[in-house]
């Protein structure tokens, strides 16, 4: 059988898709890093208004021009905007598959789900451990990674959340991926441990902006906790698939994501946050929780087009710094 090129719109049990034999695609992976600007121009005209969130249209012109056989769309747990947006990518023939992360978050619910795919795949629940497997010795390197990046700081903030963010679908092809991050890890594990005068955590979802990460090291600080790209990277390692995607917090509450947080923010000795929201999105309600319930001094950055930092928010990241650095 043909292996298919397979979208998919957010973190989901990819081992489902890798144990058919097919390769999965992170559209937001290609959206960001190729020709963003073109994407979301190109759904623009097609008549995505101004006011929906720049990923949603990113993400529609990539899988309706990535040569993609199939899109998962993660429908519950994810995108208020992700049924609409599955709607217009069916409308190009391209056939679409629904995934949720059932909200009330028990197992039996999400075992159904995963069962469902598995048997739209064709692949029985051991196929699936057997990749999860695989996959879970490339996360447990990128436990290390992370563990490089807060305590021995031998990684950058920005490595971190490039490393991480591509976990979620190992840039289709898991034995590459980890050859590279071998060379990258020998390579690091070399260096001198890295300074940082504030040290940050990142919450929300990866930013749409070029060169945040570059921008807070050129204040001195960095990012020693990426919450979400971590997430991606399910560094729990539990063994059982349906726990595995249990406690990856992401697609559930506000609350659930708190308790991930909390203790990671006092393990890292974090000073301050940056939490991203992005334009539009319906995360930006959440941030007000996060807000609230975070006390460490907290800094809100919104963006809304790839782009480098415009100069009130690059001003508002200075003064930032200089109160709390
Ligand atoms: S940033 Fe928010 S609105 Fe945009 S795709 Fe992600 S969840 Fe949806």
């Amino acid at each position: 059988m043909k292996a298919k090129r397979i979208g998919f719109t957010t973190s989901f049990p990819v081992e489902v898709l890798y144990a058919a034999g097919h390769i999965p695609i992170d559209l937001n992976n290609i959206f960001v890093n190729q020709d963003a600007d073109k994407h979301i121009y190109k759904a623009e005209i097609k008549g995505f208004p101004r006011t929906i969130c720049s990923w949603i249209k990113g993400n529609y012109n990539v899988a309706i021009t990535a040569k993609l056989d199939e899109v998962v769309g993660i429908v519950q747990g994810d995108c208020s905007n992700g049924n609409s947006l599955l709607e217009m990518i069916h409308e190009e023939a391209i056939p679409v598959y629904r995934f949720s992360f059932p909200p009330e978050k028990q197992y039996a619910a999400l075992d159904a789900e995963i069962a469902k795919l598995e048997e739209h795949y064709q692949v029985s629940r051991a196929d699936t451990h057997k990749i999860k497997q695989r996959l879970d010795e490339i996360r447990k390197k990128l436990v290390v990674l992370d563990e490089w990046t807060w305590k021995e700081r031998l990684v950058t903030g920005k490595e971190n959340h490039i490393w991480l963010v591509n976990a979620s679908d190992f840039n289709g092809d898991p034995d590459r991926y980890e050859e590279e991050l071998d060379s990258f890890m020998q390579m690091a594990a070399k260096r001198d441990p890295l300074p940082a005068k504030l040290r940050l955590a990142y919450l929300g979802v990866p930013p749409i902006y070029k060169n945040i990460y570059d921008a807070i090291a050129e204040l001195g600080g960095d990012v020693i906790f990426n919450e979400v790209q971590r997430q991606f990277a399910m560094p729990t390692l539990l063994t059982d698939i349906v726990q595995q995607y249990l406690v990856y917090t992401y697609p559930y509450s506000v609350f659930d994501r708190l308790e991930d947080i909390q203790p990671e923010l006092q393990r890292r000795c974090i000073d301050a946050v940056i939490s991203y929201t992005q334009s539009f999105c319906h995360l930006q309600i959440d941030n007000l929780l996060l807000k609230k319930y975070i006390d460490l001094p907290f800094l809100n950055l919104e963006g809304d087009q790839p782009e480098d930092l415009d100069s009130r928010t690059q001003l508002r990241l200075e003064s930032f710094f200089e109160v709390h650095a």
